[in-house]
């Protein structure tokens, strides 16, 4: 690893017959943000989910579900955000990667865009861009003997975003509807974002693995929820940018990662697009 990145954390989340949930996360620290990808690895074949950010991790994430020694059937991308889906042009090239039909079409149409404007990042972005070659679509399906239901999520962190509920596991895969422990990336849709985490407390899930940080409990959803609802008083209350950073902060200084707040605030208190 380049010296400004650190080791990543992989674990086995959780064990249940011949099914093995799988996390990666990468670095806490610096600018990094955590990315949390997973694999679901059953008696044939390993499905993942997201592809990480900076090439080195992406690599590292292959290099991991490789070690597996069981070939990738698929790989989904839970949304647009660039650290969900760099790692794809890096290590994810030969993979059959489903996205939802936004996800794919934007990243067809401005992914070059998104990889130039990131060009700062020099040989941590990815040297190509790949398009997901196919679209899910809400609902259930059957994987290699395990049960697996697609949601479509509207305006909360992101416009578009998939969750991959195991409902036979108790596992849901929330991606960025959960920052566990990190500071959450916010955006003016809290409101319905809030009532998306509130659904999910009455749920049947019992582990919640997020797209940053590490694996959650309807503890660490709730906590999200609190957040928001703190970040939505704040900004009510009319503090902006560097006041408001500072507020939350100080609110929540056990919370990682505040190199989050200046990716978001241009977007969230300037004339920046929202997401
Ligand atoms: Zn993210």
């Amino acid at each position: 690893m380049p010296a400004q990145l650190s080791d990543p954390i992989t674990m086995v989340a959780k064990r249940a017959g011949d099914v093995q949930i799988h996390t990666f996360v990468s670095s806490f620290t610096s600018d990094n943000i955590a990315n949390a990808t997973h694999i679901i690895e059953t008696r044939n074949q390993l499905v993942l989910v997201d592809a990480q950010f900076l090439a080195p991790y992406a690599r590292a994430f292959r290099d991991y579900a490789d070690g597996l020694g069981k070939p990738i059937d698929r790989l989904y991308v839970s949304h647009r955000h660039p650290d969900h889906w760099f790692g794809l042009g890096t290590a994810f090239s030969d993979v059959t990667i489903y996205a939802l039909p936004e996800t794919v079409s934007f990243i067809q149409e401005h992914g070059e865009d998104s990889v130039s404007d990131h060009w700062k990042l020099g040989d941590l972005a990815p040297g190509d861009v790949v398009v997901p070659q196919k679209i899910v679509s809400p609902g259930e399906e059957t994987i290699d003997g395990v049960r697996y239901v697609f949601e479509q999520v509207e305006e909360a962190e992101i416009d578009f975003q998939l969750t991959i509920g195991l409902p036979d596991l108790g596992v849901c895969f929330a991606q960025d509807l959960i920052y566990s422990g990190t500071h959450l990336y916010l955006t003016k849709q809290m409101g319905h974002w809030i009532r998306v985490l509130q659904e999910m407390l009455v749920a049947d899930y019992e582990l919640f693995m997020p797209g940053h940080g590490l694996p959650a409990d309807k503890n660490e959803v709730a906590r999200n929820i609190e957040y928001l609802l703190a970040a939505q008083q704040a900004s009510g209350e009319g503090l902006t940018n560097d006041a408001f950073k500072a507020f939350m902060l100080q609110r929540y200084p056990e919370r990682k990662c505040p190199g989050i707040f200046d990716i978001y605030l241009p977007r969230l208190f300037g004339g920046a697009s929202d997401y």
